[in-house]
């Protein structure tokens, strides 16, 4: 028996108690930075399980299993709940207000405790140490970075290696991967940009800032269209545009909102050069009595996964679930913050997506062209991943992708 098939062996025995974490987290959704009772639920088990647990960063929680020597694996979950009302009609559904789980951080959690649990018993196995990190405010892009911010780097052993996954719209038992970006980098941001306030009929003793916030929306269509390089990746997206109050009155301000998405560090820095130079060059041509305000916010890293580190792990996958059922992932234009954590160490690090939907579901919808009608993806207030098999697989993936790592020479299965 290899090392991996010793520590899953005791699998179907654990399914039980993971399945009521699964169901308990479901039914307690908390929002981004108050996840006191999931942090305190897994802190519980963690240190069940024989774990070295730590808070970091107010409510994340890491459980280290140093079991001699060798590689250093680091798997992360995210914990939050959105600010969305639950419409699945789930025997098991939020009981809280207008607060969901609505992009299955529930599945990550009691994935990771099973998966936490499953290692602890199977020590004997392997050798190394395994980190079980669970990471607050991930729909904020701000857990991480907490964490990171609470001296994550100086209380965790360095790990070679980082692990994530994502719960998605795809047929559960499917898992997709992908070398290289795999979730965009975001970056929001709000701008205010001044004109001169008069009387709607007096416009000429005026500085619009409606004229002038329209045509800024207008040329920042042309980043995307002229400056950015065909095949190179970018959205950017004017969320909201709001001046004025009433139709008489010339305000003094505009505020935009913009949303950008990118691949590359290199087109993000440009995008973003380039929206400034734009807001500025109209506010001047707009003859504004004063500089433009831009503040950025919800800032997502890219989320890039290292070539050798996700061959590897597609590998070991492969090999577990049958070559079918590992799929190439098409990058996504959503972001996480889960790549600050690898990043503060400077270690690689992959992120797989993990089917949800019930296949036959899927494969019914896929026929019928409906698949966007009939399935709901994450934020959605009818998102609701089928427990079988995705719990189960989501188990097997962190304890295969860290025992792809971990030695298991000369361990005593
Ligand atoms: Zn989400
Ligand atoms: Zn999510």
């Amino acid at each position: 028996m290899s090392g991996c098939e010793a520590v899953l062996a005791g699998l179907e025995a654990e399914l039980g108690w993971i399945r009521d974490t699964y169901i308990d987290l479901h039914r307690h959704p908390e929002l981004s930075l108050e996840e006191h009772r999931t942090s305190k639920l897994v802190e519980g088990k963690l240190a069940a399980f024989g774990y070295n647990v730590t808070r970091i960063g107010g409510t994340g929680v890491v459980g280290i299993l140093a079991n001699g020597d060798g590689p250093t694996v680091l798997a992360r979950a995210d914990t939050d709940a959105l600010p969305v009302a639950e419409a699945t009609g789930l025997p098991y559904a939020s009981t809280v207000d207008g607060v969901m789980h609505a992009c299955g951080h529930d599945l990550h959690v009691a994935a990771l405790l099973g998966a936490a649990k499953l290692m602890a018993d199977g020590r004997r196995a392997w050798s190394g140490t395994y980190i079980a990190l669970f990471q607050p405010g991930e729909e904020i892009g701000a857990g991480a970075q907490a964490m990171v911010d609470d001296g994550l780097v100086a209380k965790v052993p360095p790990p070679d290696v980082a692990f994530a996954q994502h719960v998605m719209p795809i047929p559960a038992g499917r898992i997709a991967t992908t070398a290289g970006p795999v979730l965009s980098a975001a970056d929001s941001l709000k701008i205010t940009v001044y004109g001169k306030g008069a009387h709607g009929s007096m416009p000429h003793m005026s500085v619009d800032p409606v004229v002038l916030a329209s045509s800024i929306v207008l040329r920042l269509q042309s980043i995307v269209s002229r400056e950015t390089k065909p095949g190179d990746f970018a959205v950017v997206t004017v969320g909201a545009l709001n001046a004025g109050a009433t139709s008489n009155i010339i305000p003094d301000r505009a505020t935009l909102l913009l949303n950008v998405r990118t691949y590359d560090a290199q087109v993000r820095a440009s995008v973003l050069a380039a929206i400034e130079r734009i807001v500025k060059g109209e506010c001047y041509a707009a003859g504004s009595p004063q500089d433009p305000d831009f503040e950025y916010y919800d800032q997502f890293p890219l989320t890039s996964n290292d070539a050798a580190v996700t061959e590897k792990v597609r590998a070991a996958f492969s090999a577990r679930f049958g070559a079918d059922s590992v799929r190439h992932a098409t990058p996504q234009t959503a972001s996480e913050d889960f790549s600050r954590i690898p990043d503060a160490f400077g270690v690689p690090y992959t992120f797989w997506f993990l089917g949800g939907v019930d296949p036959e579901t899927y494969r019914a919808a896929a026929e019928r062209g409906t698949v966007a009608q009939d399935i709901a993806a994450n934020h959605s207030p009818l998102f609701a991943p089928v427990m079988d098999p995705a719990l189960s697989i989501g188990v097997q993936t962190h304890v295969v992708a860290a025992l792809s790592y971990l030695s298991t020479e000369g361990a005593t299965p």
